[in-house]
């Protein structure tokens, strides 16, 4: 659809590309936008060597802008908070990862638990930036990542431009809660649902572009429900025996041995956050297979094999629906405080005392 717009000369000026978080949108817009300027374009891709080219790579395109939500940091006040002053950790974040969520980037610009935004101030610079002549390239292209959260201001400021778009400009909303823009602006764009990474193309990528094992691929691609972010992140983070831990603790929890859920809740403290994360992703997916199993007679669905299989089926038999529900609403919840801080060694003590009274609540 991109790729015949181009070539008809019906590029549409403000174009959504909706995508969960890990999802192929925000590259595709990026390699959408190096095609849009490309000098030598092919016929499906671009031709990777122009000048135009070798800059989009760098994401250094002096036709292409950038906004996305920030905060303020150490060195930057609230009031002063705006894409431009993070263009250079933008950059890296593009270049190392591009399939990260809004906390990834977070915690690369040093905003950490702040509540990023597209605030106010955007909207002239948008202006601003558009209003100048195309410098290299044909077309001006201004991304807009994750424009669900702009500040309404800001927001009504894109839609005017929306509505007399300067020549030449091409507004690219990269987008993972489309639903939350302004029905005006959902009104202007056109949208394009980017899928999710399908169980096979994500063990592919891990093999081919990150050197992973196959049979751990396939694992991670099971776990990841169509996420390159959570693929790669578990397989740096997530220890190899991930089940055998899992199954540990989930027996623990089950026989109800508090001096080895302590010894448990130890060992887990000593884990990296990272890792400590991981886990209860790895936990979190377990319970979505258990689910799966439980309130389904069909094992097609199930993503998992062999002995993670076989926890997954006994676990659906032994427990209901709303008893495995609730476990993973415990874990998620978990996983939220986490992140913001709090004693891993408390919380995840807490964690299974809680759990444990789910299982026998039966
Ligand atoms: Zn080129």
């Amino acid at each position: 659809m991109l790729l015949s717009g181009i070539r008809n000369n019906h590029v549409a000026h403000a174009q959504l590309f909706a995508g969960r978080p890990g999802s192929p949108a925000l590259s595709l817009a990026l390699a959408y936008a190096t095609y849009l300027n490309c000098e030598n374009p092919g016929d499906e891709d671009v031709c990777g060597q122009c000048p135009s080219c070798a800059k989009n790579q760098k994401f250094v395109h002096p036709d292409v802008h950038f906004i996305f939500p920030v905060s303020s940091t150490k060195n930057v006040a609230a009031k002063d908070a705006s894409s431009r002053l993070f263009l250079k950790e933008w950059r890296e974040f593009l270049l190392t990862t591009p399939y990260g969520s809004l906390q990834d980037w977070s915690t690369l610009y040093g905003g950490e638990d702040k509540q990023a935004l597209i605030s106010t101030k955007e909207k002239q610079t948008i202006t601003n930036d558009l209003s100048l002549k195309a410098f290299e390239g044909k077309y001006k292209i201004m991304l807009i990542w994750l424009p669900e959260l702009m500040h309404p201001n800001a927001a009504n400021g894109i839609l005017k431009v929306l509505e007399e778009p300067p020549e030449n400009s091409v507004f690219l909303l990269v987008s993972e809660q489309p639903d939350r823009l302004l029905t005006t602006i959902q009104s202007r764009v056109q949208r394009l649902n980017i899928p999710s990474f399908s169980d096979q193309e994500l063990s592919e990528l891990l093999v081919a572009a990150h050197g992973i094992q196959e049979e751990r691929s396939k694992q991670l691609a099971h776990l990841a429900d169509g996420s390159l972010r959570l693929a790669l992140h578990l397989s740096t983070e997530a220890e190899e025996d991930n089940y055998a831990q899992f199954s540990h603790w989930m027996r623990l929890c089950h026989q109800r041995q508090m001096n080895d859920l302590v010894d448990n809740a130890e060992e887990f403290s000593k884990l990296t956050r990272g890792a400590q994360n991981a886990f209860l992703q790895y936990g979190l997916s377990m319970f979505r297979e258990a689910l799966i199993s439980a309130s389904s007679t069909h094992d097609g669905l199930l993503r998992v094999e062999n002995q993670e299989k076989t926890f997954v089926s006994n676990f659906g038999k032994a427990l209901s629906v709303d008893q495995i529900q609730k476990m993973a609403e415990l874990i998620s919840e978990a996983m939220y405080h986490l992140e913001r801080n709090a004693s891993a060694k408390i919380l995840f003590m807490n964690l299974s005392i809680n759990i444990s009274k789910v299982i026998k609540s039966k």
